[in-house]
């Protein structure tokens, strides 16, 4: 694989990051990039070097590079935030730190900042961003990141929801997750994404499996008639009873999606 080029070129100076044998010394041309700048290194892949995703990084469908922003640190104390201009409480990670942390790790597709700020994630963003080349991820800490760093590489922020962490590696490791699930040949069952809440616009169906009975509870009748077509349609019904009942948000969007002949019909 030595001859496989490198798709950009300045490896050589990044700080190399464990554990060494889930990261792609090499990074194939297939491979869909994740880049990831954060103060904790270590944390990485966490959670997603386990189960479909780890198999996955093993197999070179995605690869990973993490960027110590320490490293990037000021004087002999790597120092990599200051006191809010202006006052008040907490840190500011520095803008002549990140800058050249994020011009040493950018690759291909978007630069994204998780932050509380931003649009919230959703699966729409997680199938763009899996039909695209990869992205680079700065997790941010402290209070946060200096504006000026987010203008000038014009960092699109992303909100994992209306809540705040401590820091951006456990977002970004959620948007990673069901990003590279998506990818082709992660998933055994590629239906499985096909049939999944979110993906014609409604939650999922209740599911059901052995035994046949629990606790002195059955299951739906239906689901054993091993009539596919009644089947099909009880999931479907289900589908829209919950969404209805749990998320007009959704529901509004996806009636508003349905063509007038379609609603008739139910109405009927
Ligand atoms: N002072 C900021 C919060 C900083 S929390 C504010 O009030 O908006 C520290 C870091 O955690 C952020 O820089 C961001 O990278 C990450 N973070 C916190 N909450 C998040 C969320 N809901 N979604 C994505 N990232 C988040």
């Amino acid at each position: 694989m030595s001859d496989v080029p490198r798709s950009h070129g300045r490896k050589s100076i990044r700080p190399s990051l464990r554990p060494r044998d889930l990261m792609a010394d090499e990074v194939l041309a297939a491979a869909w990039q994740a880049r990831i700048v954060t103060l904790l290194p270590d944390a990485f892949p966490g959670i997603l070097g386990q189960s479909l995703s780890g198999t996955a990084l093993r197999n070179g469908i995605w690869s990973l590079e993490v960027t110590d922003l320490r490293s990037f640190g000021l004087t002999r104390h790597r120092n990599v935030d200051d006191t809010p201009a202006g006052g008040g409480a907490g840190l500011v990670l520095r803008p002549d730190v990140v800058g050249p942390a994020l011009e040493a790790a950018r690759g291909a597709g978007p630069m994204l900042y998780p932050s509380p700020r931003g649009r919230r994630f959703d699966q729409t963003m997680a199938r763009d961003l899996a039909r695209g080349p990869g992205a680079t991820f700065l997790c941010g800490r402290f209070e946060g990141l200096d504006e000026r760093v987010i203008e000038h590489f014009g960092l699109l922020e992303v909100s994992l929801g209306d809540f705040v962490l401590t820091g951006g590696e456990l977002a970004a490791q959620a948007m990673l997750d069901a990003t590279i699930r998506l990818l082709p040949g992660v998933l055994g069952n590629a239906a499985s994404t096909e049939e999944e809440s979110f993906s014609h616009g409604l939650l999922e169906h209740p599911q059901y499996t052995k035994p046949a009975e629990w606790a002195g509870r059955g299951i739906p009748e239906v689901l054993t008639s091993g009539h596919h077509g009644h089947v099909a349609a009880w999931r479907r019904a289900e589908a829209e009873r919950l969404t209805r009942e749990r998320r007009p948000d959704l529901w509004a969007a996806y009636e508003a999606r349905r063509s007038p002949l379609d609603r008739g019909a139910d109405s009927q």
